[in-house]
């Protein structure tokens, strides 16, 4: 199975030397026979070739059965440069509508809110998303140099399939749909993305649903999280919400994340490229890990590929005992370095 791995700026390279480390030991215990293809992306491509990502980039992906994208510092890029957010390059051309961010919590952490486990079933290539919402130009005006404009696009089609995703995922899981909508202000925009949950929910008669209000949200998941299942929303408060529950579970450097499409899928970190911790080893590359565990899962049922699947129930049961030990970074209470993190997990695959 061919796999391209980009990875990405900041403390992406790091994490994603860990991640590879796990991912040999899985194909090496499961018999996968990835075949692992790196490629810069970011920075470290436009240094080489002037752009951080280009159609050689996207022809490769298109040909690899997955991807794994470290994080990018798209903060800092200058587009008129070549600097391009490829989060954005790779969900839009390969059309990777939904974004899966599990979020659950560990054994040995005391939190007063707690266990839970929940996933965040996020929109990925519209909304207020204003480098990937329109055909030509962006979705953001400036009138005059005072007066700026944020154009949302909401579709029928993008609402369908991603409340489908999460039906179908919480069919797999706890029978719980919540759909998180901003309908009170947004009447016309958030009303068609609630009609198409609604009509979605009438082909899935055993899933319970229920619908809140983003902000009253927000309380809801930090009061009492295990309340949830899955959470399916649109773009922007799938991403500020799926960020609230990753740390909730102990640290945004727990927290998985895979773009789905119909025909591809990307593994990505749900955190950015922390610059603040950055070429120091104390990364925890978990997240990462976790998300190479989702698209492992992806592939596997894609492809009915059952030894996949079990490699990624592997992979994350062998990071749940790395947590429970403490065999992890700093953020989650252990004392170990990035690449020793993803070494001692590794090793309980081994
Ligand atoms: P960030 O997610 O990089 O960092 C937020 C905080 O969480 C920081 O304190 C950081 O040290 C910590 N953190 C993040 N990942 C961690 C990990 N694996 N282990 C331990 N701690 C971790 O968010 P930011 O600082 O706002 O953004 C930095 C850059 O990343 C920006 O340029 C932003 O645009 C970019 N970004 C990229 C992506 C992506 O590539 N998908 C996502 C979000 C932000």
């Amino acid at each position: 199975m061919h796999l391209l791995v980009l990875p990405g700026d900041g403390i992406g390279p790091e994490i994603t030397v860990a991640t590879l480390s796990v991912l040999r030991a899985a194909s090496k215990r499961f018999g996968l026979e990835l075949d692992i293809v790196e490629e810069p992306v970011g920075y470290e491509r436009h240094r080489r070739t002037g752009a951080t990502v280009d159609d050689a980039l996207l022809d490769a992906a298109r040909k690899a059965d997955g991807l794994i994208l470290g994080p990018t510092a798209t903060l800092d890029y200058d587009e008129g440069k070549g600097q391009i957010n490829p989060s954005m390059f790779f969900r839009k051309n390969l059309d990777l509508f939904a974004n899966i961010r599990p979020a659950r919590t560990y054994p040995g952490f005391a939190r007063h809110f707690g266990d839970f486990d929940l996933v965040v079933v996020r929109e990925n290539i519209e909304g207020f998303y204003a480098d990937r919402n329109m055909e030509a130009g962006s979705g953001e005006v400036l009138v005059t140099k005072d007066v700026a404009i944020s154009l949302r696009r909401i579709t029928r089609h993008c609402c369908e399939r991603i409340a489908r995703a999460a039906f179908e995922l919480a069919a797999r899981r706890r029978k719980h749909v919540s759909f998180v909508h901003k309908a009170n202000v947004l009447r016309v925009t958030e009303g068609l993305f609630i009609e198409e949950v609604e009509k979605v929910a009438k082909e899935f008669p055993d899933i319970k649903v229920d619908g809140f209000i983003i902000d009253a949200m927000t309380a809801h998941v930090v009061r009492a999280p295990q309340r949830f299942d899955v959470i399916v929303t649109t773009n922007m408060y799938g991403d500020i919400l799926s960020d609230l529950t990753a740390e909730l579970s102990g640290s945004l450097g727990l927290g998985g994340s895979l773009n789905a499409g119909s025909d591809y899928g990307m593994a990505q970190a749900a955190h950015g490229s922390a610059p603040d911790i950055a070429g120091r080893n104390i990364a925890n590359p978990s997240s990462l890990i976790i998300s190479a565990a989702l698209l492992l899962a992806w592939i596997g049922r894609r492809k009915k590929l059952a030894h996949f699947e079990e490699a990624a129930a592997a992979i994350e049961a062998a990071v749940e005992a790395a947590v429970v030990a403490k065999e992890m970074t700093r953020d989650v209470g252990g004392k170990l370095g990035t690449r020793e993190t993803g070494e001692a997990i590794a090793a309980r695959l081994s």
